[in-house]
Formats: structure tokens, sequence, C-alpha cells
């Protein structure tokens, strides 16, 4: 049957579904961009402590901020807000649930006022969000949030139809001031190091740019805990439909696949009060630095490398490239000699341990993650992820060959065609620029470095050059697998 709350109770026996009742959930967060992730993830530690007997005024209201979202917004109409969330053990077990815990879902573009006054509302005491690497609209080398974006001018208009996350959560957050509200608490979900403190950045410049009093009270009342979180979530393919159908004996138009591994680091900074998350799993510390690093540095870099390397060596899946020796020496060797001397010591964590169990979860064939969901945005997170881990090991002093690679991988893959000669699919917000530059690299090889709004002054670093001109033209001349089995070589 078609999943919704009528069909509920016929479902069971292969798959778990609430047990506890929803119509008695009321919303205490807004979450902005219901996402796979969102759905894999923070949704799902709810509906564990909903299924506990707990979180009943913990229920998530979803918010699709893009106009993109209106499928999103029809499967949770036609859904009740229900949908699978199938777990691929990497032995090929599938565990099944029906996640309950979101219980309303609105659709910005439709009616932003709405959304405005569903965050502005007493009952809610979280706006959460997944908006990706760049929906904070900051700078990767200045770190300054862009007042150019059409889309927040748009919103500095008095009287406009809000577009932007900013423009929704500030306009709410003035409403509640006017109504002597204290405001909520903002969790960013997405990968960025001090994804709390990111955000702080732009919605206070947001809010400062349509009044400084407003900005210096968002900056001041506003709690924004920074995070991390990690589980492996790829996008829903018509395939994942068919199999929960068939496996499950759902009609699911938008279920959810992920990994088994799950993990959230959240520090405890909240102004109203939060649910219970430790009960579900949740770690709660005071300080998520060594973990967000950890995380970014290794899991998140790691993608990069395999995104366009792995794509010009002749992957198109995750687990095909991560299932290469080649490309695990590589990985490994990246992780021990680049990325690992940049982190401090994570606590609870052994990072020998944590770098295998990466190339496991990589290797994981049920998955079936694509390279190009990881090479989706470069721009936005090459220069989050790998960067830090260059300057840091620069500053020390210490081997940036793997790094200088990955980042030649990115500069020949944004050439936009294959070592086959055929074409690459460059998904970026940045396409045009990124792919004229690296056009020019074969007469011109620093012009893909040269864009100092995503490298800074990488490019008139010699201890960086040098290795990523041997890389690219290593590239160019023989090839993603050569270049990597030199460099595999070169560090034994
Ligand atoms: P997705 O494509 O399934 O969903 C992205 C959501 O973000 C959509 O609802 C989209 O409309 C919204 N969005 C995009 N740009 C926006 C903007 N500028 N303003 C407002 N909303 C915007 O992607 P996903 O898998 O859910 O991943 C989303 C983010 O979650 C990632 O970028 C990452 O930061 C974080 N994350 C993802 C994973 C994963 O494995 N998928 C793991 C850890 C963290």
């Amino acid at each position: 049957p078609q999943l919704s709350s009528a069909t509920l109770a016929s479902l069971g026996g292969s798959l778990s579904v609430p047990s506890y009742d929803r119509s008695s959930v009321r919303t205490g967060i807004v979450h902005l961009g219901v996402g796979a992730f969102h759905r894999s993830h923070q949704a799902m530690y709810l509906d564990r402590l909903m299924e506990q007997g707990q979180a009943r005024d913990w229920g998530i209201c979803g918010v699709g901020v893009l106009p993109s979202d209106r499928r999103m917004a029809e499967v949770m109409a036609a859904q009740d807000c229900l949908y699978t969330l199938v777990v691929k053990h990497s032995d090929g077990r599938f565990d099944a649930r029906v996640v309950g815990s979101v219980v309303e879902y609105l659709l910005a573009p439709d009616d932003p006022d709405a959304v405005v006054e569903k965050m502005a509302a007493e009952g809610t005491r979280i706006v959460s969000l997944t908006v990706t690497e760049g929906g904070y609209n900051i700078g990767a080398v200045t770190g300054e949030f862009d007042p150019t974006h059409p889309d927040v001018v748009s919103d500095l208009r008095p009287g406009a139809a809000l577009r932007t996350s900013f423009g929704l959560v500030t306009e709410a957050l003035v409403r509640r001031r006017d109504r002597g509200l204290p405001p909520f608490t903002v969790v960013s979900c997405d990968n960025i190091q001090h994804n709390g403190d990111v955000a702080r950045r732009s919605f206070a410049a947001f809010a400062t740019l349509r009044d400084p009093d407003l900005g210096a009270w968002v900056e001041r009342e506003v709690p924004f805990p920074n995070s991390m979180v990690d589980r492996i979530t790829p996008a829903t393919t018509d395939d994942d439909r068919a199999e929960v159908a068939r496996r499950f004996g759902v009609d699911d138009a938008w279920p959810v696949v992920c990994e088994d591994f799950t993990q959230w680091v959240l520090e405890d900074r909240f102004g109203l009060g939060r649910p219970p998350l430790e009960d579900s799993g949740v770690q709660i510390v005071d300080d998520v630095d060594p973990y967000e690093r950890m995380k970014l540095r290794l899991l998140n870099a790691s993608h990069q490398a395999l995104a366009y390397l792995g794509h010009l060596a002749g992957y198109r899946l995750v687990h095909d490239a991560a299932q290469d020796p080649l490309f695990r020496r590589f990985l490994l060797g990246y992780m021990e000699g680049e990325a690992t001397p940049t982190l401090r010591p994570v606590p609870g964590i052994d990072l020998e341990d944590y770098r295998r169990t990466l190339i496991a979860r990589f290797s994981n064939p049920h998955i079936r993650d694509t390279l190009a969901r990881l090479a989706f945005d470069g721009s936005e997170r090459l220069p989050k992820w790998l960067l830090p881990v260059v300057r840091d090991q620069l500053a020390r002093g210490g081997e940036v060959r793997r790094s200088a690679a990955v980042v030649a991988g990115w500069a020949r893959y944004s050439e936009g065609v294959d070592e086959e000669g055929r074409p690459i699919e460059i998904a970026d917000r940045r396409r045009d620029p990124l792919m004229a530059a690296a056009r020019r690299e074969r007469e011109e090889p620093l012009a893909f470095l040269a864009d100092r709004a995503l490298f800074g002054d990488l490019a008139d670093d010699e201890r960086f050059t040098g290795p990523y001109l041997a890389a690219l033209a290593s590239l160019h001349e023989r090839g993603a697998r050569a270049t990597l089995e030199a460099l595999v070589v070169d560090a034994l």
C-alpha cells in the first residue's frame, strides 16, 4: 500500500513502524532543507526518542526553502510526512523503519509567511538547517557573507516575499522579539568546520544589513551550537523505490537509504532547552572542534579525492574506487601523512581505527553512492575540507603532495573532458569560471589556482605549487592511475 498514516498499521512485519501516537506529537523544531541527510540522521534520532516515549513536544516541521523542494512537499503531503529509512549494512543486511518524527511540512515559496509564523510560534525552540555548504553564502577565503547575492538583495527589500533562509529566520526572530518571546536556538547540521559559528556569522551579517541593532542582538542573544554530523546518505534512486516496494511491501515515493554508521556530536548551548538527545546516541560535548576537524579532514576531504581522481580513473561509484587497492593506499597515505598531523587529540577515538573504518565505509557496495554526488559544488567543498589541511601542513613544514594531487585532480576534472575524451558534467555554482580557468591550464599551468576567492595565496607558495604542477603535468601526460601509482610508491 501507499505509505500514509492510514496504512501504517497494515505495514509492520518486515519493517518497523512508529508505535507512538503521532497525533500527540507537537512541533518544537523547524528544520530548513529536508533532504536525504536530515531524514537519515536528525529525524531518525528524534524518532528513536519518540519510540522511547520521549520528546513528544520536539516534533519536526520540515521546510523547503527553494522552489526545487516542491516535489518533496508533494510527497510529504501525500504520505503524512512519513518515509521509510533503509539502513544497509556492509554484509548485505537491510533494516527498514518508517520514521514518524516529521509531523508537518511547509514549502516556503508557496507561503513564506506561514514559515515565518511557524518559527515565531512559542512552541518552536530550535530551528535547524541542512542547506548544503553553499547555503551560508560565505566566501571560501574571505569568510564573509556575500551581500550581493540577488536573493539576499531581494530579501532585504521591505515587504518582499522572502526567498532565503536568512530572510525567513531573521523575520521570525524579529517577530519573537516584538512579541516578547526569547529567540530559538539555531542548529546548523551542515558539513562545515565550526558550522554554528559560520551560521552565526551569516545570520548576524544578514540581520545587520537589515538593521545594525538587530545584527548585534542576533550576535548576542541567539545560540548557535556547533555540531559534527556523520552518516553517508546518497540521493534516492528509482531502484531504491522499487527495492523498498519489493522487500518491504510499501509504496513510498521518497524513501531514504544510508549506511549503518551514524554519529552526531553536539555542543550543549541551547537557549530554550533541547530534546534528551544523549538518550538516542548523540554525543553532547563542550567542544566539537576536535571531532569536526577529524571528520571533515579525514572523511569529507577523502571524498573529494575520490570524486575527481576516481572519476578520471574511470570510476562512477564510490565503492568501486574505494575497493581499488591503489585508491586505498592513496587515501590512507593522505589521511596518515597529511591530514592526521593537523588534528588535535580526539577524546575517545583511536584515529588509526577511525581511518580504517572510513575505508570500509566507503567500500560498502550496497550504498551505491556516486562520485557525482561527492563532486557536486566542489567549489563550496574542497576549499572548506582539504585546503585547511594544506595550510596547516605548510605552516608546520609538513607533507602536502597527496593533497596537491587532489587539487590538481579537481583542476583536471574541471576541464570537463575525461581521459577517454568523454564529457564530464560539472555541477557547480561556479561552473563557468572553473571550466574557463581549467581549460587554460595546458598553456598556463597555474590558471586554476589563480582564483584567490577559492585558493587565497596558495599559487604563490612554491612548497604547494611544486607538487601541484608535478601532479597536473602527470595527469595530463600519464593519467590519474599512473599519477597515483607514483605517489603511493614514493611514499614508501
Ligand atoms: P539533498 O540534496 O538531499 O538536500 C539538500 C536540501 O538543501 C534540499 O532541501 C535543498 O532545497 C536545500 N538547499 C540547498 N541549497 C539551499 C539554500 N541555498 N537555501 C536553502 N535550502 C537549500 O542533500 P543532503 O544529502 O540532504 O545533504 C545536505 C547537506 O547535509 C550536505 O550539503 C551536508 O552539508 C550535510 N550532510 C550530508 C551528508 C550526506 O551523506 N548526504 C552527510 C553529512 C552531512
